[in-house]
């Protein structure tokens, strides 16, 4: 395996794999190879939480929910926790009948799932998609933006209300930057899905309205500036706008 990895390089995305079947986890690993991904394991949630804070800090986390000692929730909101890991994509593996609503609903904060079994050809599509909102698509953005109280850094993922940070998912962070391309025009939900999530029938609305909900409240004073445009959607309207490029 690792002479796989080396032969790769530095720069190919590396996937931590959070599953307590090594029967699953070994041929996972091969195929995420063969497609170009570096990978490391982990077979408990305590070994998880070792491995995602061991640098290289891992790009992508896919995370069973079922693991022998801390559930795989718990696992995922303790990465979301810990700012030097809470915006890396999670792609929760669940059985059949696991608390789905949960895992992608802002109490767990995972930005995707899986339900087993799965073809390695949706993973891997799942996994491109989870990255493509994390990596490379900031180029031609500005690297920071203040609008009064509230501050964003894209460089770094770090967003600042009052000089406190706010610690936001990599789907809140998408969210908040997306309303920020698009302010002072409303934002129906179907177009923020597709911005946003991706045009994928797995997401409905009301998702875009929990997450909404979520973004505003951690945003405090500054959650203000996003409006309800009743029976259209949102509009991002903060008072003192400015871009620093
Ligand atoms: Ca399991």
């Amino acid at each position: 395996m690792q002479m796989i990895n080396d032969a790769l390089g530095d720069d190919a995305p590396l996937i931590l794999i959070v599953e307590d079947e090594q029967d699953v986890v070994t041929p996972m690993e091969i195929k995420l190879k063969l497609e170009g991904y570096q990978t490391r394991s982990a077979l408990t949630g305590k070994s998880a939480l070792t491995e995602v804070f061991r640098e290289p800090i891992p790009d992508l986390i896919l995370l069973d929910i079922m693991l022998p000692d801390i559930s795989g929730l718990d696992v995922c909101m303790r990465i979301r926790e810990a700012p030097q890991t809470s915006q890396i994509p999670i792609i929760m593996l669940t059985a059949k009948g696991e608390e789905i609503d949960r895992v992608v609903g802002f109490e767990v904060g995972a930005d995707d799932y899986l339900v087993k079994p799965f073809s390695i050809r949706e993973l891997v599509l799942r996994i491109k998609v989870a990255l493509k909102r994390t990596m490379g698509t900031n180029v031609e953005q500005p690297r920071k933006s203040t609008f009064g109280s509230l501050n964003i850094n894209y460089d770094t993922h770090r967003v600042y209300v009052d000089e406190e940070e706010v610690l936001l998912t990599a789907t809140e962070f998408k969210l908040l930057s997306t309303f920020i391309e698009r302010a002072g025009r409303v934002q129906t939900r179907d177009i923020l899905l597709d911005v946003v999530w991706g045009v994928q029938s797995y997401v409905q609305t009301r998702t875009v309205d929990s997450h909404i909900k979520q973004l505003r409240k951690k945003l405090g004073p500054a959650g203000d500036f996003f409006e309800t445009v009743r029976g259209v959607g949102y509009l991002f309207n903060a008072p003192s706008g400015n871009r620093v490029v």
